[in-house]
C-alpha cells in the first residue's frame, strides 16, 4: 500500500487538530496512555513467563540438586552464561570470581536497569526436605539463592521475548560468593560497572513472609558489618591486657550475643566473634560489629577508643583498626523504594507490598557494594507457605521456599522495570 503524502490544506488541519487534542486531554488521561505500554510489555512478558513454568521450575531444582558454595560456583555460572546467549544477551563472564553480567539492549534508548542475583549455597549436613534433595554432601541451598537465581534467568528470558518493543535495556548479575560477602566488591573491583554503570539496581532476598508477598524498607533495611581489630605489643602480661581489651571490644556492643535474632526497630550495636588470640610477639583480639547505622559505627568505635586509652600504660602499645562496612548491608533508596512500590502494587495486590519495620542483627548482605555505586532497592521475597507448612527461614536446616515465589517475583520486577523505562529513573536525593 502506498503512503499518499496529504496535501498542505490537510496536514494544517491535522496539526490544528493534533494541538488541540493536546490542550484538551487531562493528564489524567495521558499518564494512562503512558502506563499502558508497561502493561502491555508486562502482558507479552506474562504470556511467555507462564509458557516457561514447568522448565524454569526443572532449572531451579537442578541448580538446587547441584549447589556450590561461595568461590566454587562455575556449574552455575556456566548455565546462567549459556541461557544468557542463547536468549540474545552481550555476556560477560568470570567477573569477580564466577560472575556473570548479561546486557541485552531494547528498541530504543532508555534506562539501563539491573537485577542481581546471587548464586552460592551454604554448608549444611542437615537433611533436605524437599524431593529434589541436594547431591552435594553437606552443600544446601538454604538461603534461597536458587530461587533469585532462578528469577534472574526468568527475567532475562522474558525480558529477551519483549526486547522489540522494550524502551530501555537491561543488565543482568549473577553474582558468586554472597556468603563469604566478598562477591560484590570483587565483580565492581573486577569491572562490573566500568563500561556500563545501571541507573539502578534491584535484588531479591528470600524471607518467611508468605509466598506473594514482599516487603522493602525505605531506608537501612539490613545492616552492615564492621571489621574491628586491636594489636597489643610492647611489655609486660600482654595475654592479660589482650583479655581486658577484649573485654572493652564486647562492652562497645549494645546488644547481647543472644538479641542476635531478634528482630530490632532501633539503633544497635551486636559484637560477634569477639577473641583473643596471640601474634607474632604480641596478641590480637578480633571481633566483628553488626551496626544499624553509620553514625552507630561511629559511637562504637568512639566507645573503644576511649576504653584502649584507659588501658594505655607504661610499656603497653595498642592499636585500632576499625574497618566501616567490611559488609555493605542493604541500604534501599527511598524514592525508588515508592515508585518501585507502587509498580509491584498494581500487580501482587496492595496488601502484597510491605514495608520492612525492623532489621535481625544476625542477618546482612553484601547487595549494598552494589548501592554503593548506583540507587538500588533489594526486596523481601516472601517464600513461606503456612498452609503447606513451608517455612523459608535462611540459614535453617528446615528451610524451603515455595517455588511461586519464582513467579511472583519475576512478574513484580517486570512490572518495577517496565514502569521505569516509561517515567524514567527518579532522582534518588542523594
Ligand atoms: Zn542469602
Amino acid at each position: 500500500m502506498r503512503h499518499a503524502r496529504p496535501c498542505p490544506r490537510v496536514r494544517a488541519l491535522r496539526a490544528a487538530i493534533l494541538s488541540a487534542a493536546l490542550l484538551v486531554v487531562p493528564p489524567t488521561v495521558l499518564a494512562a496512555q503512558q502506563t499502558s505500554r508497561a502493561e502491555e510489555l508486562l502482558a507479552n512478558f506474562s504470556r511467555h513467563l507462564e509458557a516457561n513454568r514447568a522448565e524454569l521450575i526443572d532449572v531451579r531444582r537442578d541448580i538446587h540438586r547441584n549447589p556450590e558454595v561461595s568461590g566454587q560456583e562455575e556449574r552455575t555460572a556456566g548455565i546462567v552464561a549459556e541461557r544468557l546467549r542463547a536468549a540474545g544477551f552481550e555476556v560477560r563472564a568470570g567477573i569477580g570470581g564466577h560472575g556473570v553480567i548479561g546486557v541485552l539492549h531494547g528498541s530504543s534508548d532508555g534506562p539501563l536497569l539491573a537485577f542481581r542475583a546471587d548464586m552460592d549455597a551454604v554448608r549444611s549436613n542437615a537433611p533436605d526436605p524437599v524431593d529434589f534433595q541436594s547431591e552435594i554432601e553437606g552443600v544446601r541451598h538454604i538461603c534461597g539463592h536458587d530461587i533469585h537465581t532462578t528469577i534472574g534467568l526468568a527475567l532475562a528470558d522474558g525480558f529477551a521475548a519483549v526486547r522489540d518493543e522494550m524502551p530501555g535495556s537491561v543488565m543482568m548479575i549473577f553474582q558468586p560468593a554472597e556468603e563469604s560477602a566478598s562477591g560484590a566488591r570483587a565483580m565492581l573491583a573486577d569491572g562490573a560497572f566500568s563500561s556500563d554503570a545501571p541507573d539502578a539496581v534491584f535484588a531479591y532476598h528470600t524471607t518467611p513472609y508468605e509466598v506473594g508477598q514482599i516487603a522493602a524498607a525505605p531506608a537501612v533495611q539490613m545492616p552492615g558489618r564492621d571489621a574491628v581489630r586491636v594489636d597489643v605489643g610492647g611489655e609486660g602480661d600482654l595475654e592479660a591486657v589482650a583479655q581486658a581489651v577484649r573485654d572493652v571490644v564486647s562492652s562497645a556492643a549494645t546488644l547481647s550475643p543472644e538479641q542476635a535474632f531478634q528482630p530490632q526497630t532501633g539503633e544497635f550495636v551486636l559484637a560477634q566473634g569477639v577473641g583473643a588470640a596471640r601474634a607474632g610477639s604480641g596478641w590480637r583480639v578480633n571481633a566483628t560489629f553488626t551496626t544499624s547505622s553509620r553514625a552507630e559505627s561511629g559511637r562504637a568505635r568512639e566507645r573503644i577508643e576511649a576504653g584502649l586509652s584507659e588501658l594505655r600504660g607504661e610499656g603497653i602499645e595498642l592499636s585500632l583498626s576499625y574497618q566501616e562496612r567490611w559488609i555493605a548491608g542493604v541500604t534501599n533508596t527511598p524514592e525508588l523504594v515508592r515508585v518501585a512500590n507502587a509498580s509491584a502494587m498494581a500487580v501482587l495486590g496492595e496488601t502484597a507490598v510491605q514495608t520492612v519495620g525492623s532489621m535481625t542483627p544476625a542477618f546482612s548482605e553484601d547487595f549494598g557494594s552494589f548501592q554503593d555505586e548506583v540507587p538500588g532497592v533489594m526486596y523481601f521475597l516472601g517464600v513461606s507457605n503456612t498452609e503447606k507448612g513451608w517455612v523459608g527461614m535462611p540459614h535453617t536446616a528446615e528451610y524451603v521456599a515455595d517455588e511461586e515465589s519464582i513467579f511472583v517475583g519475576a512478574r513484580a520486577m517486570a512490572a518495577v522495570f517496565f514502569d521505569l523505562f516509561e517515567r524514567g529513573v527518579p532522582n534518588s536525593g542523594s
